[in-house]
């Protein structure tokens, strides 16, 4: 079995006060479809940014990110941020963690001197800090 993490980023189509109902509808089918195909992760959402993270085996995180994800109309500006082999699944007790803004979390990009939470300046070394981050979340 080849395991896989799979992040990107993206933005969201409609402005952070109208995207509540959407999150909620985002997160129901995504754990449903993730169950059914072992897929596990996390997605972030915060001031009108995406961030998830995808792990399972290469074929269903693939699938997934391909026939579904890309495909969904309620994002844009998608940018692969990692993807790379890994030995374990780091969020193995969530089909799709939801980690919702938290000011706390904004202490990665503002180490770096960024004063907004921007998912696309994350650089592959800030990465798997920024994950330890939202798995404790
Ligand atoms: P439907 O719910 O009928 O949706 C079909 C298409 O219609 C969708 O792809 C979407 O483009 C569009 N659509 C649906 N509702 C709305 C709406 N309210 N406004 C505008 N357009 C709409 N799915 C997973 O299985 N696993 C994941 O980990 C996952 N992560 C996601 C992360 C993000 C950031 C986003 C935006 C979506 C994610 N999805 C995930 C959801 C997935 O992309 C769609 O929900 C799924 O493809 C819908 O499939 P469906 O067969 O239920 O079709």
């Amino acid at each position: 079995m080849s395991l896989y993490r799979l992040c990107y980023a993206s933005q969201s189509i409609k402005p952070d006060h109208l995207i509540r109902h959407d999150l909620m509808d985002i997160i129901n089918a995504a754990v449903v479809f993730n169950t059914e195909h072992h897929i596990f992760g996390v997605l972030y959402y915060g001031q009108g940014y995406f961030f998830q993270c995808l792990e399972g085996e290469k074929e269903q995180v693939d699938h997934v990110f391909q026939t579904r994800i890309q495909l969904d109309k309620r994002h844009q500006n998608i940018k692969v941020l990692d993807c790379v082999a890994i030995a374990d699944i780091q969020f193995n007790s969530w089909n799709m963690k939801f980690a919702p803004y938290e000011k706390a979390l904004m202490q990665l990009f503002e180490d770096h001197g960024k004063s907004t939470f921007n998912p696309y300046l994350l650089q592959p070394n800030q990465l798997q800090d920024f994950l330890n981050r939202l798995y404790l979340h």
